[in-house]
Order: C-alpha cells, then structure tokens, then sequence
C-alpha cells in the first residue's frame, strides 16, 4: 500500500513513563505502537545522513539526547528494523537537563558518550544540538562559533565519524546563523516544519513535525500524510481521506476486527 508522504521527518524529546506539563514526553508504550503502524504501512526508518529519497522511509529524530531515547526508543525502532538520529548537547552528556526551565528534582538524565557511542555502533546517526542548549541567535559571534565548532569536535571525537547535521536549540536560527552553521563544516539543518518557506542555502533543511504525548495514532499518522502547508479546507479533506482510505482509524479504534 502507498500512502501520501507530505513528511518523513519527526521529532521527539523524552520518551518514557514520567509525565511532565511540557507534553514532550511521549510513552514507550506509545512510542512502540507508533513504529510498529508505520512498519505496518510499508515504511522504514532511516538517519538523516543516509535516507534514500526513493524509498518511503520515515526520519525519526530525537532532541537534546535523553537517556530515556537510548533505554525505550532504540529498542523499539530496532524492533522494526529501524534507526534513528539523536541532537546530544554536548557540554550536558552523561548529565541532567539542568539548562531546562525544570526544578532540579524534575531534572532529566541525558545519555553518556558511551550510550551515544552504541548508537552509532548500532548504525544511529549522531548530530549536534550544540553545546548548552541556549538560543543562538543572541549570542555573539565567538560563542556561536563555540556551539559549533566546538560540540561538532567532541562528537566526532567520541564516535569516529564526522558529523553534518545540526540542529538548532529553540529552532532559533536565521539566515546569518546558517552562513555560520555552513561555515563550521555543517551541511544539514534538522528544524521545525517551516510555515512561511525557506531562505536559499547550499546546504539541506530537514523539515520534522514534533510529536506530543496527546497525539492518538490518527493524529500521529497525519503529520506524515497530510501537507501541514495546506489551506484548512485542503487539510480537512486530507484528513477524512486518510481517515476513510486506510481504514486507518477504524483500525485504530478496533484492532481485532470485532
Ligand atoms: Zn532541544
């Protein structure tokens, strides 16, 4: 079965059971079962660096580089044959998220260089989230040139290979910061779904829709299928499409078929 595919690029931050209010937590549970349907409709996943345009493959792509990616999230995208590419921060690895707006018992654990460093054994593409999760485009041009150059080095340093995709803190970045982000030795930029269109660049955007704790699987599904650039009454219509097409929800909401 071929679906529409308006976006292969997703992006998650925690995944695991401790609920938080920033809902950019999804369950493993959810995780798992979000995997497995797309496995089910013909896809495969893949990294950033070597997704094949010609094939239907999905890029799911973790944030900020949570321990909790490396405990639940590989293991289930290993389940259906797939990898995927995690943004460590690189002066946090090993540590909390003490630069999140959280109170220090809410802190989350990053993973360490030896869990980024199985990853990448286990064919995950490693990029760079730079080195203190702060936005750049404030920042003046020695400590920008730091987040880059610098965080780029240890990671490649850790794990043997170099390292090409960046993606920026907030989805701050601007048309400047591309020029420095190139200038570091960067070819790719993993950033939000772009609502307004893109500045010309040499280099390649990676366009992702962020996935959320209250996303149900139809809604999950949508963010691949449906053109998030389209008009509302374009996007309804997609949406009852894929909804009756597929038989996707009614297969959701009854599994066995009874
Ligand atoms: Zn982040």
């Amino acid at each position: 079965m071929n679906f529409p595919v308006y976006n292969r690029g997703l992006v998650y931050h925690k995944v695991s059971e401790q609920f938080e209010w920033g809902l950019t937590t999804t369950t493993p549970k959810q995780f798992k079962a979000q995997m497995q349907k797309l496995k089910q409709l013909g896809f495969s996943f893949s990294t950033i660096r070597d997704h094949d345009p010609g094939q239907q493959e999905v890029l799911v792509t973790f944030d900020d580089g949570y321990a909790s990616i490396k405990r639940y999230a590989a293991p289930a995208l290993a389940e259906v044959g797939g990898v995927g590419t995690v943004f460590a921060i690189t002066d946090y690895v090993g540590q909390k998220n003490s630069w999140d707006y959280f109170p220090e018992h809410k802190q989350v654990q990053h993973m360490s260089w030896r869990d980024l460093r199985e990853l990448h054994d286990q064919g995950w593409e490693i990029g760079s989230h730079g080195r203190s999760h702060r936005r750049m485009i404030n920042m003046d041009l020695a400590d920008i040139r730091s987040e880059l150059v610098t965080s780029k080095k240890q990671i490649e340093d850790q794990i043997g290979q170099e390292v090409v995709t960046f993606c920026p803190p907030f989805n701050a970045w601007n048309s400047d910061l591309l020029h420095l982000i190139e200038e570091a030795g960067y070819w790719r930029i993993a950033i939000s779904y772009p609502l307004t269109g893109l500045p010309s660049w040499s280099g390649e955007f990676v366009p992702r829709l962020g996935v959320y704790l209250h996303d149900m699987l139809p809604l999950f599904l949508a963010k691949i299928m449906v053109n998030p650039l389209a008009p509302v009454a374009v996007l309804q219509q997609q949406l009852i499409n894929l909804a009756g097409d597929g038989k996707i929800v009614e297969n959701w909401l009854n599994p066995t078929g009874k």
